[in-house]
């Protein structure tokens, strides 16, 4: 793992190349990175999570949940483009070491989910058959509301008891007060969410690593990096609802990785969990992740920046996503060459 400091130095750094066209978010990703870091311990986050991971993914089976699915009922019904994708190729990546998906996201979300999933390739299949299949994903509706919620993540963590990892990408989780919010400070109806931040709490109660990727500050995860973040982040103690409880997310998580676009925090993680085993052919094509980002456009899913139906993840191109997917591989490139 240490002589491959660097290399995950520099996926942490690729993940967190900032593009943001609206000004208000400009300067916003270095801010949340050093945060993320600062609480964490100071070294790279992709290899503190591929360390992590390491021992699960060396036991070759058992359940890695993987929570996404963001939107809005009025602009964004089916969701966006920033999650899915992430979700497909940690999906496709954990998949390759034997370890059975467990997707989850809201109602309004699955088709755009399953999707991504699918284009990334991994086969998606009913309970029966996914038991069977060390590399199969599930795709499971996540209820919205707190109470549903509850019943639902104590019903699935009795009935799956080989559950190694959590994962939240791009999952809204809600502030110190309870109130949901978008990343610029409109809070969100509370039935219209999963309360995933239980699902969080629950695993950690029982000891089943929980990692997070998130871009805004209102995601799951960002609980670890409150602290230094609520004086500098814009929305860090007002909101602008009434609620006045700033948007950042109050959940703690075991694993924080801030990123640019949370699409490609995953793709930090895979890149790094992949070097980290010696097993880069577990990686998808870039074809395959430029499919897992069109797959959700056709599912009605929309960029969460521009709103547009075109296959842009936060108001990036897709020739963009692929500069830095093939940045990611440049890096597995040169910490293979030998010095
Ligand atoms: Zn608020």
């Amino acid at each position: 793992m240490r002589t491959l400091h660097w290399f995950f130095h520099y996926l942490d750094q690729i993940a967190n190349l900032e593009f943001k066209s609206k000004p208000a978010q400009q300067g916003g990703t270095q801010l949340r990175y050093a945060a993320g870091l600062a609480a964490q311990g100071g070294e790279p986050l992709s290899g503190r999570i591929a360390q992590a991971l390491a021992p699960i993914v060396a036991s070759g089976t058992g359940t890695v949940v993987l929570v996404t699915g963001t939107g809005n009922p009025t602009w964004l019904p089916r969701g966006e483009t920033d999650g899915p994708s992430g979700v497909a190729v940690l999906a496709r990546v954990l998949g390759a070491f034997g370890l059975r998906s467990c997707i989850m996201t809201e109602a309004p979300f699955v088709d755009a989910v399953r999707a991504s999933v699918l284009a990334a390739g991994s086969p998606i299949l009913e309970e029966a058959g996914w038991v069977q299949r060390g590399n199969a994903a599930m795709v499971l509706t996540y209820p919205t509301g707190a109470a549903q919620g509850r019943a639902f993540v104590d019903g699935f963590l009795a009935r799956q008891q080989d559950v190694r990892a959590v994962f939240f990408i791009e999952k809204p989780g809600p502030n110190a007060l309870g109130v949901f919010h978008n990343s610029s400070g409109k809070p969100k109806a509370d039935d219209w969410v999963a309360h995933a931040h239980q699902l969080a709490d629950a695993a950690r109660e029982r000891g089943i690593l929980t990692f997070a990727v998130g871009d805004g500050g209102n995601e799951i995860g960002f609980g670890q990096l409150r602290e230094g973040l609520l004086t500098t982040h814009p929305y860090g103690t007002d909101c602008g609802c009434p609620c006045k409880g700033g948007i950042l997310n109050a959940t703690r998580v075991d694993y924080m990785f801030p990123a640019s676009v949370s699409n490609w925090g995953a793709y930090a993680m895979s890149v790094a969990l992949c070097l980290a085993s010696g097993k880069l052919e577990a990686l998808p094509e870039w074809r395959e992740v430029e499919a897992s980002i069109a797959a959700p456009i056709a599912a009605g899913a929309y960029d969460g920046y521009t709103g547009l139906a075109v296959p842009s993840v936060d108001g990036v191109s897709l020739t963009g996503n692929k500069a830095v997917y093939d940045l990611m591989m440049e890096v597995v490139r040169m910490a293979r060459t030998p010095a």
